[in-house]
C-alpha cells in the first residue's frame, strides 16, 4: 500500500534520467501515483518515452510550454483518461546559453523575454490549464527553483530574475488556489549534475563551493529533492503552501 494509491499526476521537465524531474516521478510512483509525462520536443521523445514506460505510464505527450494549443491538449488528453489530476511536477526552465555567462548587464531583451516566459510564465499557463482538473481533490503543485533567485551567483544572470519571479509568483498561485484547497510551493535545490546545469559556466565550482562549505559538507542528489517533493505533493505537508524550502545541505543559511 502506497502513500499515493489512486492519485494521478502529471511531470513537466523530463529530459533524461539525471532530470530532478524523474527522480520526482519515481518516488512519486513508488508511493502508487499514476503518471503522465510530457516531453519538450521530438528529440527528447525518445528519452522520454523508455523512461516513461518503466514506470507504468500511459499518457505521454508533448508539450513545449511556450505553446498554447500543446498546453491545452495535455489537458484535454488528462481530462479524457482520467477526469482530474491531484499532482503537477513543473521542473523545467530554459535561458539560452549566451545569457547564462558574462555580465548580467548585457542580458538582451529578446533573452530575458525567452528565459521569463519558459522558466516562470510557464507556471502560471500550466497552473491555470491544470485548475479545473484539480478541483476538488486537495490537488498539489511543486517546482523547482534555485538561490541565484535570491543573491547573486556568477553567471546565473537572467536565470536568477526568472527564479525569483517563479518564487513569488507561487505565492501569488498559493493565495488563490489556497481557498479551493489547492497547495503550490517551491523547492530550492542545491546544485545538481543534469543537462540545465551543465549549461552555466563555471557549475563544477558551484557544486565545488557548497561541497566545501554547506553545513552537511556535500551536495544533494536529485533523491534528496524528490524525497521534498513526496512531502510537498502528499497530504504530510496539508497546511503547507506558498512556500520555498530549500533542499541544498543547508548552504543558504550560511553566513561568514
Ligand atoms: P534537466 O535539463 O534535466 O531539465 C530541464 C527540463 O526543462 C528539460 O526536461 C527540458 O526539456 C525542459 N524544458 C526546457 N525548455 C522547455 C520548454 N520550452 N517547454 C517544456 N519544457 C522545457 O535539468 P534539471 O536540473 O532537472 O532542471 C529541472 C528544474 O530544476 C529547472 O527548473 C532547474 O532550473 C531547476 N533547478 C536545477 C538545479 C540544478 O543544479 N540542476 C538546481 C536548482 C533548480
Amino acid at each position: 500500500m502506497g502513500m499515493l494509491d489512486g492519485k494521478k499526476g502529471v511531470i513537466f521537465g523530463v529530459a533524461n534520467e539525471r532530470s530532478i524531474a524523474w527522480a520526482i516521478a519515481r518516488a512519486l510512483r513508488h508511493e502508487g501515483m499514476e503518471l503522465a509525462f510530457t516531453y519538450a520536443g521530438e528529440a527528447l521523445e525518445s528519452r522520454v518515452r523508455p523512461l516513461a514506460g518503466s514506470v507504468d505510464a500511459k499518457i505521454i505527450l508533448p508539450c513545449d510550454v511556450t505553446g498554447v494549443a500543446q498546453i491545452k491538449n495535455v489537458f484535454d488528453a488528462l481530462k479524457a483518461e482520467w477526469g482530474g489530476i491531484d499532482a503537477l511536477v513543473h521542473s523545467l526552465a530554459f535561458a539560452k546559453k549566451e545569457e547564462l555567462k558574462g555580465e548580467f548587464l548585457n542580458t538582451t531583451r529578446e533573452g530575458f523575454a525567452l528565459a521569463l516566459d519558459v522558466s516562470a510564465y510557464s507556471l502560471v499557463a500550466l497552473t491555470r490549464a491544470a485548475l479545473p482538473l484539480m478541483e476538488g481533490r486537495e490537488a498539489a503543485i511543486v517546482t523547482l527553483s534555485y538561490y541565484g533567485a535570491q543573491k547573486v551567483i556568477a553567471n546565473y544572470n537572467v536565470m536568477g530574475v526568472a527564479k525569483a519571479a517563479l518564487e513569488t509568483s507561487v505565492k501569488y498561485l498559493a493565495a488563490d488556489l489556497g481557498p479551493k484547497g489547492i497547495r503550490i510551493n517551491t523547492i530550492s535545490a542545491g546544485p545538481v549534475k543534469t543537462l540545465a546545469a551543465m549549461g552555466i559556466t563555471g557549475f563544477k565550482g558551484i557544486l565545488d563551493m557548497v561541497e566545501t562549505k554547506s553545513p552537511l559538507r556535500r551536495n544533494v542528489t536529485q533523491e534528496d529533492v524528490a524525497k521534498t517533493a513526496l512531502y510537498l505533493l502528499s497530504g504530510l505537508s496539508s497546511g503547507v503552501t506558498g512556500e520555498t524550502i530549500y533542499v541544498d545541505a543547508g548552504y543558504n543559511i550560511m553566513g561568514i
